[in-house]
């Protein structure tokens, strides 16, 4: 009884032709095995459960087994790195399989990540160790708890295969799932080499397959670039409003689907710095928290710029371009009322918001603590009050700042527990700490994968309480300060 095959189709993508892509050959793990697989996410992809917990599966979803009508590719992209043109990228390490149509009648791409050497490697090898494949699974399934845009991972198979980094490290294939992996970097690609019957043709396939109602709009491609402007502002502000921090926003890591892509030195806000640096080899700062919405809005721009020729007009461009900011400025007006639990905008709000986070800074309290217990707060005081100063450290400006949001609460509509209830729906309990991630991996560098599959859990309900996981929601121990994460991935 031959079990079925997975049920992947060929990637629209391919339609585009040649020079989009090239076709690789997936370079298995040696005796690789399944560490996690993402069941919800497999069975929303409709992927048989007599399949799924099969070797079948795993050498499908690893490339370790490509049925003669697969076609898998890389796909070439550029960028802009640091601010500076990096020419030609592509995919070094990530291989398009094919699609899986979703639950809801969806096209989802099947990407590999770390299955070895493409024509865009450069000079390097193809592959990722574990360490970062952990990290990348992990963060993409707690953004999609958060309600956050982000691709998702499906799969995660590891090997006794070594890479070399700083240090030989071991190494893994996170099998990832978006409805598109296309980047800013694709249509720069072509833009930046005068290859504009190409840049046409790539627009034209984004707009058909993923903004179809622009179509009918008087100019398209204004109206995509207007879109994707808003989709990325929208995303930055909901990585402000819960801490995340992306650490390489360079435009081949920029999605035009407005989802976080590209998992790599990122980390979540603890004790609040708005200057915070996530990756250690941004010496600048450049994609440091407080950076990250102008990041945006520069990457928008470059994006932006590709799609003059289409345009062709400078004016319908920069008012296309304009969304970036109104929409960001709304958005974060928005998350921010949820996270303070405010239904109506009143006059100065944004001043008291802007307190809440000054404080924060002055006695660096751990961002995501300290709108979880605020969460908690009544109108009349209690000993919550307590727990929210002792994250401040005591600080002198508190109660006075506590009075002036009590004030405010009261001229709402809700009730304490309708306010604490809406608050606890917006403000996460359970986000991915670095030191937890690190306490995974080290676990799993180890052969024992339960810390993983574990977290992966807990983060699935971020906003919930979870009594037996309470020790997941703490401040992060006093070793935790020194973690360096490091760029090699
Ligand atoms: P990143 O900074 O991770 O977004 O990667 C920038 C470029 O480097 C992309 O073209 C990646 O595909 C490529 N790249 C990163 N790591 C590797 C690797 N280990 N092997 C091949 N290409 C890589
Ligand atoms: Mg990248
Ligand atoms: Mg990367």
């Amino acid at each position: 009884n031959e079990l079925p095959s997975l049920p992947l189709q060929r990637a629209r993508f391919l339609t585009l032709g040649k020079s989009f892509y090239s076709e690789v050959t997936p370079a298995p793990l040696s005796k690789s095995y399944r560490i996690l697989l993402n069941e919800p996410l497999a069975k929303s992809l409709l992927i048989p459960d007599s399949l799924i917990s099969s070797e079948k599966a795993i050498a499908e979803l690893t490339g370790d087994r490509i049925s003669a009508t697969q076609t898998p590719v890389a796909t070439v992209y550029s960028g802009h790195q640091f601010g500076v043109w990096a020419g030609q990228l592509g995919d070094g390490r990530a291989m398009l399989l094919g699609e899986l149509r979703d639950n809801d009648g969806l096209q989802q791409e099947i990407q590999l990540k770390g299955a070895g050497e493409t024509p865009y490697s450069r000079r390097a090898d193809g592959r990722a160790v574990l360490r970062s494949s952990i990290r990348e699974y992990l963060c993409s399934e707690a953004m999609h708890g958060l309600g956050i845009h982000t691709t998702r991972a499906l799969h995660l198979s590891g090997s006794k295969q070594y890479a070399m980094r700083e240090q030989p490290e071991t190494t893994a294939i996170v099998t990832r799932v978006a409805p598109s992996f296309i980047r800013f970097g694709h249509f720069e690609h072509f833009y930046y080499q005068g290859r504009i019957d190409e840049l046409k043709q790539l627009t034209d396939f984004v707009l058909q397959q993923y903004y179809p109602h622009c179509l009918s709009e008087e100019n398209p491609y204004a109206e995509l670039l207007g879109e994707v402007a808003i989709r990325t502002a929208r995303l930055v502000a909901q990585w402000q409003a819960s801490g995340f921090m992306h650490g390489v926003l360079n435009t081949d890591n920029m999605s035009v689907l407005g989802l976080t892509l590209d998992y790599g030195p990122f980390g979540f806000m603890e004790a609040f710095n708005h200057d915070h640096i996530c990756n250690h080899s941004d010496h600048q700062g450049r994609y440091s928290y407080r950076n990250q919405p102008a990041i945006g809005q520069w990457n928008v721009f470059a994006f932006g710029q590709t799609l003059v020729p289409l345009i062709n007009s400078v004016e319908t461009t920069e008012q296309a371009l304009d969304n970036y900011k109104s929409a960001f400025e709304q958005h974060w007006q928005q998350l921010c009322c949820a996270k303070f639990g405010l239904e109506t905008v009143q006059e100065n709000d944004a001043n008291l918001f802007n307190e809440f986070f000054q404080l924060m800074q002055d006695h660096r309290a751990d961002f995501t603590l300290s709108f979880r217990t605020l969460s908690h707060l009544k109108i009349e005081k209690t000993a919550d009050d307590d727990e929210l100063f002792a994250l401040f450290s005591g600080a002198q400006a508190l109660p006075d700042w506590l009075q002036r949001y009590r004030e405010r609460c009261q001229r709402e509509n809700r009730n304490d527990s309708e306010r604490n209830a809406a608050m606890l729906a917006a403000n996460p309990k359970y986000i991915l700490r670095n030191y937890l991630a690190q306490i995974a991996i080290e676990k799993a560098q180890q052969d024992d994968f339960s810390e993983i599959d574990r977290l992966h859990r807990i983060l699935q309900q971020p906003f919930a309480e979870q009594p037996e996981s309470e020790i997941y929601a703490s401040l992060p121990p006093d070793w935790a300060g020194d973690l360096c994460v490091s760029c090699s991935s």
